[in-house]
């Protein structure tokens, strides 16, 4: 018998994070996904090009039908390399402008429509199975998916399933920095509202602050951002030693 023909395919990896705004989970998940090889899906992201999208068509936001068809018909592009994630709409790279505070200040509308929750969570779905595929971007290594709702209703049935939080103060500083370049108080207090508020909009809809059953919490309140890798690598590590 050839050596090849012993070789099985080693099935893909999806490993779910979910987590408040502010805990760091975009890029402790970019970082877990770039050592272990696999894939980056950040559906944020999809809820902020979405939003981008109405709002260049001049959509109101409280116009939940209008929204919700013009987001069926959004050509999004995602790109899975953790080195580089990209979003695109209709050929258009919006990967800065999703992020600019008036899009911030938005998003919670859109991600609160039902109709778009279900459409983005399709999508989000066959992003992550694609990655199954050896053809893929990951070459069937898998995927790691962030965002509110992927250990709840995206992908309740992932190999890892993961809550990045922390608490309220370490939450704040860490936007204001990334915002504002400074934790001062006044760029602590301008933070509030992308951080508190916009969470607090979430919450009506989808629940990330307290973990499903079999979904592992990771504090990383006391801890650096290379530690809160090192400790959801080795949660991956034995939850995929337990199965
Ligand atoms: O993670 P990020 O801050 O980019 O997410 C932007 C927004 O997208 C969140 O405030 C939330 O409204 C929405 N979102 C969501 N469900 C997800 C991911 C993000 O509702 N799975």
């Amino acid at each position: 018998m050839e050596t090849g023909e012993l070789s099985t395919a080693v099935p893909a990896l999806v490993v779910a994070i979910d987590g408040p705004s502010g805990s760091g989970k975009s890029s402790v998940s970019r970082a877990v996904a770039k050592a272990l090889g696999l894939a980056f899906l950040d559906t944020g992201a999809t809820y902020r090009a979405a939003t981008w999208w109405c709002l260049e068509q001049g959509i109101a936001l409280d116009d939940t039908a209008a929204v919700a068809d013009a987001v069926r018909a959004m050509p999004l592009v995602l790109g899975v390399d953790p080195s580089n994630p990209t979003v695109s709409v209709g050929g258009t790279d919006i990967g800065a402008a999703i992020r600019e505070t008036a899009i911030s200040a938005a998003v919670s509308a859109v991600a609160t429509n039902l109709e778009v929750r279900a459409e983005l969570g399709r999508l989000q779905r066959a992003a992550i199975d694609a990655e199954r595929d050896p053809s893929s971007w990951s070459g069937g290594r898998g995927v790691v998916a962030e965002g509110r709702d992927i250990t709840t209703v995206v992908a309740p049935d992932a190999d890892v399933r993961v809550l990045l939080t922390a608490s309220e103060e370490a939450r704040l500083a860490r936007r204001a920095r990334d915002v504002h370049g400074s934790d001062d108080a006044a760029a602590v207090e301008a933070t509030r509202d992308q951080v508190l508020r916009r969470d607090a909009d979430d919450s009506t809809v989808v629940q990330f602050h307290v973990a499903a059953d079999g979904v592992v919490t990771v504090d990383s309140s006391h801890l650096d951002f290379d530690q809160t890798v090192q400790v959801v690598l080795d949660v991956v590590a034995s939850e995929v030693a337990r199965a």
